[in-house]
């Protein structure tokens, strides 16, 4: 399994042909690729980002069939249930590196914003779930005082709220605190640009 250092390198290298249009073919799964991959996957990376359509982790790092372990959920946010599938990659394929992926313009974090600056009507339950988990990280930002640049500050909300989930992997979990503590498992925070393509690691 390739070590998180050398993944991070291995996703860098893709990220950068996507944005300069040399994405390779590794999309186009081979019956015979398909085929190796149904007895096993060692996947190199774990990827939890939003579920937005404009992106799309295995396309954005120019990867293919078996490379990502991908956890796509509205926000990126962390709930149980992204952290065990997290658990569940890093200890059955033995993955050593995490990204947590947001990017700009997240409709999750501009409705965090919306409820908390009062500019929108009750959310469903189910919604109020996932703006529930953006909201601490977003709720700090904006009581820093009134005087934001709406573009700076979903800028900022974006990160604050990539970090936060960063936080809530490496410390919401024996398992994962384990394997960063012993087994060299790392997380780190990323920006995809909805704009350029790029993905901005934060750490
Ligand atoms: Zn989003």
């Amino acid at each position: 399994m390739l070590s998180a250092t050398l993944a991070l390198h291995r996703l860098r290298d893709g990220n950068r042909r996507f944005v300069a249009g040399e994405a390779s073919a590794t999309g186009l799964v081979q019956p015979g690729r398909r085929a190796e991959l149904a007895t096993g996957q060692t996947p190199f990376a774990i990827v939890l980002g939003c579920s937005d359509s404009r992106v799309p982790a295995e396309l954005v790092f120019d990867q293919g069939f078996g490379d990502l372990f991908v956890i796509r959920v509205a926000g990126n946010i962390v709930a149980p249930s992204q952290v065990g599938s997290v658990e569940f990659a890093a200890e059955q394929f033995g993955t050593r590196l995490v990204v947590v992926m947001g990017h700009t313009q997240c409709g999750a974090v501009t409705a965090t914003l919306d409820e908390l600056l009062g500019r929108s009507a009750n959310a469903s339950r189910n919604i109020r779930s996932i703006v529930d988990r953006i909201r601490p990280s977003v709720e700090a930002l904006v009581a820093q005082g009134p005087s934001w640049d709406p573009e700076a500050l979903m800028h900022e909300a974006v990160r604050a709220n990539v970090r936060a989930s960063v936080n809530q992997l490496r410390h919401g979990s024996d398992v994962i605190e384990g394997l960063i503590q012993t087994a060299g498992l790392v997380v780190v925070g990323a920006e995809y640009s909805l704009e350029t393509g790029v993905v901005e690691f934060l750490d």
